[in-house]
């Protein structure tokens, strides 16, 4: 880690608490439609939706309300009341209003950082909502610079070393997620170091094989700072 000047963090469940949210509303959402289907039922036609809309809405809570709406067409048959529609709206509008909760450790070690590195959050969803929860958050005055990025694939990546003027072996990732925060990363020759959180997407999981890489894993992001000087 002795190369690393740009430490670049993930925002959702890496600093602040999020994928509980989505948890939350999926079940309300699955109680609203229970007359329909089961439970587990309605979840898998919602992720399908979700998954088949990522490419047109990308990622986060808007784009979420989309897929439950059409979930809701799709488990009533086209049948379903306006009501159904409203509650649903309403379950979406919640999670965009939800205070946030930073993780513990969070805010010491973005001050215990600052003023030897460069210090980046690097995330996915929605614009406006990621400004909204970074402002709410009150971290906002140590990043020096935000990058809502519409996917974390190894070329997302490096077009914002490339926008940093950074070279690989000196960033940083840090993030919960494997898929999305390392080993995309590492791919392009710059370092990562997971954090895991408790909940994980689906979506987000990756199986045991990580490509022959290897990198570090720590269980509270207040350990990172172990490993940075
Ligand atoms: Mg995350």
């Amino acid at each position: 880690m002795r190369d690393v000047k740009v430490i670049a963090f993930d925002a959702d469940d890496t600093l602040w608490v999020n994928e509980p949210y989505f948890r939350e509303t999926e079940q309300a959402f699955c109680n609203l439609l229970k007359a329909y289907l089961p439970e587990e039922s309605i979840n898998n036609v919602l992720f399908k939706n979700e998954i088949g809309n990522i490419p047109l809405y990308g990622y986060g809570v808007k784009g979420f309300m989309l897929s439950m709406i059409e979930t809701v067409s799709e488990i009533t048959n086209n049948s379903g009341d306006l009501e159904l529609i409203n509650k649903t709206i309403a379950l979406g509008k919640e999670m965009l209003n939800k205070p946030i909760e930073l993780i513990n450790g969070v805010e010491n070690l973005l001050k215990s950082l600052n003023s030897d590195y460069k210090l980046v959050l690097a995330t996915k969803g929605d614009l406006l909502d990621q400004e909204r929860k970074l402002n709410k958050s009150g971290l906002e005055e140590h990043f020096h610079h935000v990058e809502v990025m519409s996917d974390k694939k190894s070329t997302d990546y490096s077009k914002l070393l490339k926008n940093l003027d950074c070279k690989p072996e000196h960033f940083l990732m840090i993030g919960n997620s494997v898929k999305s925060d390392v080993l995309p990363v590492l791919e392009i020759g710059a370092k990562a170091i997971h954090v895991p959180f408790h909940t994980t997407w689906v979506h987000e999981e990756v199986k045991e094989n990580t490509n022959g890489f290897e990198f570090l894993k720590v269980s509270t992001i207040s350990e990172i700072s172990k490993f940075l000087r």
